[in-house]
């Protein structure tokens, strides 16, 4: 007999979000266990790679190999932008995590323009900031 349709969904929903999760706890540990800097494997960003441009993402890799470490500064100095969100994105991720784990419906993404419009402004400006050759913004690049 099969499940109502809306359950199996459901099922099926929570199948990803474990898959989510065993996905980043494998990352977090690849990530403590090698670092960036010195191991090849990892992707290299292409824009940077091509360009000589930072991308918003550049540096988050050692931003999070620091953070396993537990040295937030360093991770501050590869990718403050990825830094700064880690709070919210967990606080999100919790919210979500939980309301599976009790079998409600997933908290919607409420995402309403403005927000996203503010969180676009901010990525473009740190692009930008951290693209510029000269004091203070050279603490914004992640280096090479
Ligand atoms: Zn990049």
């Amino acid at each position: 007999m099969e499940a109502p349709p809306i359950l199996a969904s459901r099922r099926q929903h929570s199948s990803w979000v474990l898959a989510g999760v065993l996905a980043l706890v494998v990352a977090m540990v690849v990530l403590f266990l090698f670092d960036p800097s010195r191991n090849g494997f990892y992707p290299r960003c292409m824009l940077y790679v091509t360009t000589g441009i930072y991308c918003p993402g550049c540096g988050a890799l050692r931003a999070m190999h620091s953070l396993v470490h537990g040295r937030v500064l360093a991770a501050l100095h590869y990718n403050c932008l990825l830094v700064l969100s880690l709070p919210f994105l967990a606080v999100y991720g919790l919210r979500y995590l939980s309301a599976m784990l009790d079998g409600r419906q997933a908290p919607p993404l409420h995402v309403r323009p403005i927000p996203i419009m503010i969180l676009l402004v901010v990525v473009i400006v740190f692009t930008i900031l951290r693209n510029i050759p000269g004091m203070p913004f050279t603490y914004l690049a992640p280096g090479p």
